[in-house]
């Protein structure tokens, strides 16, 4: 069984080394110019150039978006940006445009070129024509692909395939969509979904106010694959993307912890795990800030279950983030805090690396060194006894 790579999206630079240290084998980031989400915290190239050096260092690497659909007047400074990002030690550059990718192919060479998945390639007729017309390297596979779909185009298209295994899903055909467009006159396309679809709409048949619930949502629930990763890997997919370049650090810590632990686990036990096993993984993974999560396509063409019922994501959530170690005091690790928390609660420790830890805090102090029953505000440096070794980083959280 082929070892996948595991793919992680990050919003900065220090989203990039928390994905890289928790077990992605590749992050992929957006510049500030020609990138869908144009609202994400995107990298300026001296920004990109630290993070080829830090997954450099790793033996990771840097894939780049470059997947606006782009109209004319958008080429500007474009072929510059692709030899800058050429010279920075970006791997691989992600297109959703026959032009960009043409460009990419003439002016920055040593860099591959994988399709996005706003081409919305479903069969292996379309990505063989890229890769003999436009010399692609990898295809990021639609998200609308049934297991069927992956197997197939996996099996006898001539480059590699890559799949969605966690995050965002469109209910329109993957950013084939104008909602946003016509509701806010944000671009989809161009970088600016304001996700319309997630929001709460009283639906009217003439003047008569329609369904049963007090409001009516089309937006869909979260990809998660965490049941279907063992036959992706059966079927040679060669990279596995979890979706979320606009998600928390600790999200983005959460996710690719658990899939870099379940993917580790499938192959090590020759590639089958028992249910135990992986309802293990799955409540790992689901303990990340997710919103109301489904199997996408991979288990068929999705129906009404897989719409969201509550769009605030509040519903989903089983675990709080309650802060990172940022450094030491009195030898002890000291929390800059998200959440509230108290003495005698009971934290579960993240360490890139390794199995989660758990701990009951027995005292903490403030920065004045008093002794606190709870902490209430966030972004306070908080002094927490941790009875086993931490490292300035690690991060903890606890259930609900
Ligand atoms: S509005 Fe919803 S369906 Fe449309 S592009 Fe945005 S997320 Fe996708």
């Amino acid at each position: 069984m082929r070892r996948p790579e595991l793919l992680a999206p990050a919003g900065d630079l220090e989203r990039c080394r928390t994905a890289i240290l928790y077990g992605a084998d590749t992050v992929y980031l957006g510049g500030k110019q020609f990138s869908l989400r144009s609202r994400a915290s995107n990298f300026t190239m001296d920004d990109i150039r630290e993070a080829c050096s830090f997954a450099s260092e790793h033996g990771a690497h840097i894939h780049v978006t470059v997947n606006m659909i782009p109209h004319n007047e958008d080429f500007e400074g474009l072929a510059d940006y692709l030899v800058q990002l050429q010279d920075a030690g970006v791997s691989t550059v992600i297109a959703a445009s026959p032009a960009v990718m043409a460009m990419v192919r003439e002016y920055a060479p040593a860099m591959e070129v994988h399709c996005s998945t706003q081409m919305s390639i479903t069969n292996a007729a379309a990505a063989d024509y890229l890769a003999k017309t436009l010399g692609i390297n990898r295809v990021v596979l639609a998200r609308e692909c049934t297991m069927e779909d992956v197997r197939r185009i996996t099996a006898s298209c001539s480059v590699d395939t890559e799949a969605f295994i966690h995050g965002g899903m469109c209910v329109n055909y993957s950013g084939r969509c104008t909602l946003s467009n016509r509701m806010t006159l944000r671009d989809a396309n161009r970088g600016g979904c304001a996700q319309s679809c997630r929001w709460r709409y009283r639906v009217f048949e003439g003047d008569r106010e329609t369904g049963e619930g007090p409001w009516f949502t089309m937006g869909s629930r979260d990809l998660c694959a965490a049941r279907e990763i063992a036959d992706l890997m059966e079927a040679g997919v060669a990279s596995f993307k979890i979706e979320g370049r606009m998600k928390t650090e600790y999200y983005v810590a959460s996710i690719v912890s658990g899939y870099r632990h379940l993917i580790d686990d499938i192959l090590e036990n020759g590639g089958a795990l028992s249910e135990e096993k992986l309802l293990a993984h799955e409540a790992e993974i689901m303990k990340g800030e997710n919103r109301e999560v489904c199997p996408g396509f991979y288990s068929g063409i999705p129906g009404s279950e897989s719409l969201i019922e509550h769009p605030d994501g509040e519903a989903s959530l089983n675990h709080r983030f309650l802060g990172k170690v940022e450094t030491f005091r009195n030898g002890h690790p000291v929390l800059l805090t998200r959440n509230p928390f108290s003495v005698g609660d009971r934290v579960e420790v993240m360490s890139p690396g390794k199995r989660n830890r758990f701990f009951t805090i027995e005292e903490m102090r403030d920065e004045e060194g008093r002794y606190l029953e709870r902490s209430r505000t966030p972004m306070r440096l908080i002094e927490i006894p941790v009875p086993f070794e931490v490292n300035a980083g690690d991060m903890m959280r606890r259930d609900l």
